[in-house]
């Protein structure tokens, strides 16, 4: 989180559990690794699925997978319900 994202997070009227949220998401985005490109894999490969917010993994299914993906993690999940993110578009 830079200076600039840390003094807005301080202007807003949160909870500290909130607060704790927003960092933590943070965090994780600073941290999600490079995403896959599942339609690059070779055929018959499993689709791996990344956080829509912060990016980090979410889950692996296989290629055949009728289910919708979660595309949206727990911690991000948590500002969606609390109003601090938008929903994931596929929701
Ligand atoms: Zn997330």
């Amino acid at each position: 989180m830079d200076e600039e994202a840390r003094r807005d997070l301080e202007r807003c009227n949160l909870t500290r559990v909130e607060r704790r949220a927003v960092e933590a998401y943070w965090k994780r985005r600073a941290s999600a690794p490079e995403r896959i490109d599942n339609s690059a894999l070779p055929a018959g490969s499993p689709m791996i699925y990344f956080c829509h917010h912060c990016g980090i993994h979410t889950e692996t299914l296989p290629e055949t997978h009728l289910e919708r993906p979660k595309t949206c993690c727990d911690g991000c999940r948590y500002l969606v319900n609390h109003m601090l993110m938008p929903p994931p578009k596929l929701e």
